[in-house]
């Protein structure tokens, strides 16, 4: 007897000591597979820019994509995909609430919803400037918001992180500016939702499509305090997030200061620190970050020093709002979207101004993402890219035209008013900008 149990116990252990290890692998394998799959449908509908290498230029006549302004360096990716990885599991990529949201509103439309107007995010900042200590009789601010066709419950989530974030005496009110929004939920359901910042908060409707650029100058015209800070319609301020940048435009005017951006991701909505980081830009004018190296930070500040920075990303930053007037506001004459961030910082630095990133002071930004089609506003970054080199470069527009010879015969509007201010300023040519303020861009 004995004789038949133990090889049969040996048989038995064989094959189950063999199919289960293989069967759990082959079950395992076909998990990820799917889960690979679900993970990468996104991509499939709208192109994940940061997948391709930032620095290939194409030879088309069109200023080069990608129109992502915030991005983080590469060195962040693993991060992004992982967390990405964790939250994907609650998803249904393929259902075609996502997918309408997604391409709508550039964002994961469920998880906003169920995030809602309110949420804590973890406090980026370094340690060290819990140190910090701020006056309290430090000038107003009024926050400048536009929007165009944004996700109803981002925009909440942006004033309220800014009510519940913002010491009162220091927010003289938000401004919101509608561009034109033709989203349901952003007419009468906005107002109402609105209704409990009462005296906090003025909309502004535009009559017809502006653009950023002219709806924040809208914007601005309306501001009463001291500081105007400019956000975006989908951010999420940060602890302390006002109040170093009110300190440094205080101590002086023509301090121009951006906050650290912190990447909200598109799609799993995660709130994730960001590197410190100085902005730049490339002969084809197109702004990247570059990586501020620690010995950069070795003085008696530390983690908390100010970064000066040759360009800012795109539109959250705080400046004094005659220090904004005086120095000519945006180009008017600039359309949509684009080239007007660049714009400003190469007049900021040109004129007699200072642009700095404040690492202590951190908002959260959704980089959404863009449908890779879209001829109007790629026109309108050619435009304004043009006007920027007319009026800014010099000599060093051949630079730009020798990458982009097609865009040399191209109208770009009359540029005589910029003209004129830059004269009236008395602003450096740009061969200084280049000598004092950005050697690293190399011709
Ligand atoms: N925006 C606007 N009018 C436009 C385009 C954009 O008011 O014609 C708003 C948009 O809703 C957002 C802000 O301007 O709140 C900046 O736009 P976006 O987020 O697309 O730019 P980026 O993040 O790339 O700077
Ligand atoms: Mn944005």
């Amino acid at each position: 007897m004995r004789g038949i149990i133990i090889p049969s116990l040996l048989y038995v252990f064989l094959i189950f000591g063999i199919w289960t290890p293989l069967l759990y692998i082959l079950i395992y394998h076909n998990h990820v597979n799917n889960f690979e799959k679900k993970t990468q449908e996104p991509a499939s509908i709208w192109s994940l820019e940061r997948n391709l290498p930032r620095q290939v230029i194409h030879d088309s006549e069109q200023i080069p994509g990608p129109y992502v302004r915030y991005e983080r360096p590469d060195e962040d990716e693993t991060k992004e995909e992982k967390s990405f990885l964790k939250m994907s599991k609650d998803f249904n990529y393929s259902s075609s609430e996502f997918i309408d949201g997604f391409l709508k509103y550039g964002l994961n439309p469920i998880l906003s919803k169920i995030l809602g107007s309110e949420r804590e995010v973890p406090d980026t900042r370094n340690k060290k400037c819990f140190q910090n200590h701020y006056p309290t009789n430090l000038p107003t601010a009024s926050v400048v918001i536009c929007f165009h066709n944004e996700e109803f419950n981002a925009l909440l989530r942006t004033m309220f992180s800014v009510i519940n974030l913002t010491p009162h005496h220091f927010l003289e009110e938000i401004i919101l500016v509608d561009d034109m929004s033709n989203f349901d939920d952003l007419k009468e359901k906005l107002d109402y939702h609105l209704e409990i910042f009462r005296g906090k908060v003025k909309l502004i409707r535009n009559k017809k499509r502006e653009g950023l650029i002219r709806s924040r100058m809208i914007g601005a015209s309306r501001a009463a305090g001291d500081v105007l800070v400019f956000l975006d319609s989908h951010c999420e301020v940060n602890k302390v997030w006002l109040e170093p940048l009110l300190q440094a435009v205080a101590k002086d005017p023509k301090m121009v200061v951006c906050p650290l951006i912190d990447v909200i991701d598109s799609i799993t909505l995660e709130y994730q620190p960001s590197p410190v980081v100085r902005g730049a830009f490339n002969w084809y004018l197109q702004f990247k970050w570059d990586r501020v190296f620690s010995y950069e930070m070795d003085g008696p500040e530390g983690p908390t020093t100010p970064i000066r920075s040759p360009a800012m990303a795109g539109g959250i930053f705080a400046i004094n709002r005659h220090y904004f007037n005086e120095i000519g506001q945006y180009d008017k004459g600039m359309n949509l979207w684009g080239a007007e961030n660049l714009e400003l910082s190469l007049r900021i630095w040109m004129c007699g101004g200072q642009l700095f990133i404040l690492p202590c002071s951190r908002v959260g930004h959704v980089s959404k993402r863009r449908p890779q089609n879209q001829p109007e506003l790629t026109k309108a970054v050619m435009h304004n890219s043009l006007r920027l080199v007319h009026v800014w470069l010099d000599e060093y527009k051949e630079q730009f035209f020798l990458r982009r010879p097609g865009l040399k015969s191209v109208a770009y509007g009359n540029i005589s008013e910029r003209a004129e201010l830059r004269k009236r300023l008395g602003c450096r040519p740009f061969q200084w900008y280049l000598d004092n303020v950005f050697p690293e861009l190399e011709t």
